[in-house]
């Protein structure tokens, strides 16, 4: 026996995600966008199940993209950030990256170098987030600064959205007439989405789209979108139940007090705590599924376990499965209910949930 606490993460259904943002923004290219372990579900398993089918992958740093060529990736991969110090040019040289350059000081750098093989540029322009990019005005010399160079190949232009899950927003269309007016010609080629902007801006899909939370079955729209309802979660975060007891009507549950039976309740210990990723602020009333029933969480999450109410479900019992998100309780409902994102509980997993891989097809 061990601890029934696990992530099963569905290779399948990130493959079939990843087609999904690629008939949406076709003919566009999509790079799948792998940054931070692949939001929490692998980077290796999740780039090597999926190399022979996408265009490019992205990852945050060279770090990144080091462990996935040791793995043997062979697909193209994008520093989304470029690189953060001179000496990385010659991994990105050897390793066959692509680089973003949002910066005049990674310019200086790639003007300074000799690599073997000429060099892919994604050239970003802030349009409007104020966090990375080049200023729109200057883009043309930098750009023309860029294609003197004997050594850079193809140069995309490219930028990021601010507020394109927003379906309300006017300030996605600010960004992209800015991101227009403001676009090399010369280009070979443009990128501006993200996974809102592939599935609620059409307008943004340009030549190559940056699906990353979409791929892992999550939609970070805020309203509800139909193309979204296509994609499948990708990870079932289970656990089981390992205890239970019936609490009397007037009874605190757990640290602090924080929840006190309103009546004679059952309740259920799971596995699972803020110490394997489940969020410490999830309130009382979070869905949990157990044994395939919708029921809730009560009382404050500790570091190895938490509480659910079992009261309505039918013989419950240690063992029981737990589902803390996946196919029946969505992951958006969870962090909604935790004051937060679908992305940082996806990277909050912890290195203590072993994650057993499943093909599904
Ligand atoms: C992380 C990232 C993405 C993917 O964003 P999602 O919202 O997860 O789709 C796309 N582009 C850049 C530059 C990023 O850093």
């Amino acid at each position: 026996m061990s601890r029934p606490t696990r992530a099963i993460v569905d290779l399948a259904a990130i493959h079939h995600n990843y087609q999904i943002a690629k008939r949406l923004a076709q003919p566009a290219r999509a790079v799948a966008v792998v940054k931070a372990n692949a939001y929490g579900h692998g980077a290796v398993p999740v780039a090597r199940h999926l190399d022979n089918h996408v265009d490019a992958f992205g990852v945050a740093c060279i770090e990144e993209a080091i462990e996935l060529r040791e793995a043997g990736i062979t697909s193209p991969i994008l520093l989304l950030e470029g690189v953060f110090e001179q000496s990385e040019l010659a991994l990105v040289d050897e390793l066959r990256l692509w680089t973003v350059v949002h910066s005049s000081y990674q310019i200086d750098w790639i003007s300074a170098m000799r690599p073997r093989r000429a060099l892919n540029i994604w050239l970003k322009m802030d349009s409007g987030m104020h966090r990375l990019g080049l200023d729109p005005a200057g883009l043309r010399d930098v750009y023309e600064q860029l294609r003197a160079l004997p050594h850079v190949a193809e140069i995309v232009t490219m930028s990021h959205l601010a507020r394109a899950d927003e379906t309300q927003s006017t300030y996605t269309n600010r960004q992209l007439d800015c991101f227009e007016q403001h676009d090399v010609t010369a280009a070979s080629a443009r990128s501006v989405a993200n996974s809102a902007g592939v599935l609620g801006w059409p307008r943004s899909h340009r030549d190559w789209v940056r699906p990353g939370i979409m791929l892992y079955g999550a939609s970070p729209m805020d309203h509800a979108v139909p193309d979204a309802d296509q994609l499948k979660p990708a990870m079932r975060f289970q656990s089981a139940i390992i205890g239970l007891r019936e609490v009397a009507a007037g009874e605190p549950v757990g640290y602090g007090q924080r929840y006190t039976c309103d009546q004679a309740r059952v309740i259920g210990t799971v596995a699972a705590g803020y110490g394997d990723g489940y969020p410490r602020h999830a309130r009382n009333g979070t869905p949990v599924d157990v044994n395939g029933t919708r029921t809730q969480l009560i009382g404050r999450v500790s570091m190895d376990m938490l509480t659910v109410d079992l009261t309505h479900i039918a013989n419950p019992k240690a063992g029981d499965p737990v589902e803390l998100w996946g196919a029946d309780i969505s992951v958006n409902e969870v962090a909604q209910s935790s004051d937060t994102i679908a992305y940082q509980l996806f990277t909050g997993i912890t290195r203590r949930v072993p994650i057993d891989y499943v093909d599904t097809q």
